[in-house]
């Protein structure tokens, strides 16, 4: 008969599943602090080989049981030391491990996971597709598109390296040709050197996230899906968005950090994870997708061809603009032309507001700000940069972290949860996969002790965090911030 076992701290609270066994705890408990110990002899769905989307449903019995967590939740959101949950069921066989955020870094945590021959299921709010921070905007019918997010990337490991290969073999990737540089306001252009290379997707960031499970066979996807609920049961962890049932699975990863996150975990059993995301800040970012009828004119100490990308300074409501028509289409003569501008952090914190629910006369300000931006960034004449044609507002709520642990990933072996993501290592698309990387190594590692000596396993969960230097929209070798660190290599890719 599976069991849920709780301390006696916590046995004695009013909203406790049946049966009951108060355990004595294990060597590995956190002596002060009380913890849910999870144990499972009869785990639904072990011994099956099937890999289902939603992780084997419960029967109508445990559904019921597994309400755990509802009735606790307003208790426990007063309570400021959650209990620790602790896992002591054996791992299967065949584990399955629920991933929740499917952005670089938990996609690429899905396929190393495959690669060491564990099954998981990707959770992903993305309602145009997988990717997060890696977005890419087309407008139909206009053919307008955007990145309007990450721009472009650099490549400093062999892991990454190896990524971008692959990318490059499929023709998704290709080195960024054109000019990018520092825009003084003004207009002012200085050149970057194009080495590092600057990488950029052919049709954009959002294919490279769709084709990196296209090969794989051990991994689901469920999208859009918002988990909203994390509940520890039966030695398992069962997964739901606003209670409906998604699955049930032997450990999570959580790659996606934010609000969103904080409040996933501030009952879910898993203190020292929930502590340490708390400990993230974040900046916020404003994107305004801008298309025009005409080219802009850009400086006049302009080298031709003119610039396509453009870390601004000087400018408070501007901190990056690219011209996506020339980087993705390759089209300098044809209009419309479409450019992504990005505010600075400075200018995002000042103007934040719910970016799910953004006020039209705060979308109205910002993007007058920001245009206003653009033309001094350019040195124009007020009211000399054209009417744009087409302009869309989106607030990066929580845009690029500003601090960090300094460590590839966060694992906790008790808790068998793990956090992957960005921020751990830095600000870039290469620290997210870097992430994913260590993460799902980290736990097949676990998995392949049998989950046992779980303290052997425990990362990152009490490590300190650094404020992190870098631009505003990433940390970048060739730019300033980078070139304090030590020991950075820059690959030049084989194809
Ligand atoms: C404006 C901007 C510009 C940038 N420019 C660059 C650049 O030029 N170069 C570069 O290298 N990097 C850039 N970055 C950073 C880069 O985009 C990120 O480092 C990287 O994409 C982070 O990947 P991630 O997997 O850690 O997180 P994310 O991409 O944020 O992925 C998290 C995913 O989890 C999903 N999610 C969240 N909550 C839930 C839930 N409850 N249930 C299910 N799914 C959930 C989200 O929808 C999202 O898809 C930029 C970032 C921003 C914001």
């Amino acid at each position: 008969m599976a069991t849920t076992t709780l301390s006696p701290f916590i046995a004695s609270t009013p909203f406790l599943l049946q049966p009951l066994k108060v355990a004595k705890p294990t060597s590995h408990s956190l002596p002060s602090k009380p913890f849910i110990l999870c144990t499972s002899q009869n785990r639904p769905g072990s011994s099956s080989k099937k890999h289902s989307t939603n992780g084997g449903r419960p029967t109508s019995k445990n559904r019921r049981r597994s309400s755990y967590g509802t009735s606790r939740r307003s208790i426990l959101k007063k309570t400021f030391n959650q209990e620790q949950v602790d896992f002591t069921a054996p791992i299967p066989d065949d584990p399955i491990v629920g991933i929740i955020g499917g952005g670089m870094s938990g996609l690429i945590c899905a396929l190393n996971l495959e690669k060491r021959g564990i099954k998981s299921t990707v959770f992903d709010t993305g309602i145009h597709g997988l990717g997060g921070r890696m977005g890419t905007r087309v407008i139909e019918p206009q053919q307008l598109v955007f990145d309007h997010a990450a721009q472009f990337f650099t490549v400093s490991d062999a892991r990454f390296a190896e990524i971008v290969n692959d990318w490059r073999e499929k023709g998704l990737v290709e080195e960024w040709q054109g000019t990018v540089g520092e825009l003084e306001a003004g207009g002012q252009f200085v050149p970057l050197p194009s080495s590092p290379p600057r990488y950029i997707g052919v049709n954009g960031m959002r294919p490279l996230a769709d084709s990196l499970l296209l090969e794989t066979s051990m991994v689901n996807v469920v999208r859009p899906c918002w988990i909203s609920k994390l509940e520890p049961f039966n030695g398992m962890w069962h997964l739901s968005e606003n209670g409906k049932h998604c699955g049930q699975f032997d450990a999570i990863v959580i790659a996606h950090n934010g609000k969103c996150a904080n409040r996933l975990l501030a009952s879910s059993g898993l203190p020292l994870i929930a502590r340490q995301m708390k400990r993230l800040e974040l900046s916020s970012i404003w994107a305004l997708l801008a298309a025009f009828e005409d080219p802009l004119t850009l400086p006049s100490n302009m080298v031709t061809p003119p610039f396509e990308g453009a870390f601004v300074k000087g400018v408070d409501s501007i901190s990056w603009m690219a011209n996506n028509s020339r980087k993705l289409l390759k089209s300098p003569d044809n209009g419309p032309y479409c450019w992504t501008f990005f505010s600075t952090s400075a200018y995002g914190k000042r103007n934040k507001v719910p970016q799910e629910n953004i006020p039209v006369a705060t979308a109205e300000k910002v993007k007058a700000g920001m245009l206003a931006g653009v033309e001094m960034a350019l040195g124009l004449p007020e009211g000399l940069l054209p009417k744009p044609i087409y302009t869309r507002v989106q607030l990066w709520g929580a845009a690029l972290p500003m601090n960090s642990p300094g460590i590839p990933c966060i694992f906790d072996p008790r808790g068998r949860a793990g956090i992957c993501g960005d921020w751990l290592l830095g600000s870039s698309l290469e620290s997210a996969a870097l992430s994913g990387i260590a993460l799902a190594n980290q736990v097949a590692d676990y998995f392949q002790g049998g989950g046992a000596r779980p303290e052997e396993f425990a990362v990152g969960l009490h490590q300190e965090f650094q404020p992190l230097e870098g631009h505003d929209i990433g940390q970048f070798p060739g730019l300033d911030s980078e070139t304090q660190k030590d020991g950075v290599q820059n690959y030049q890719l084989t194809t």
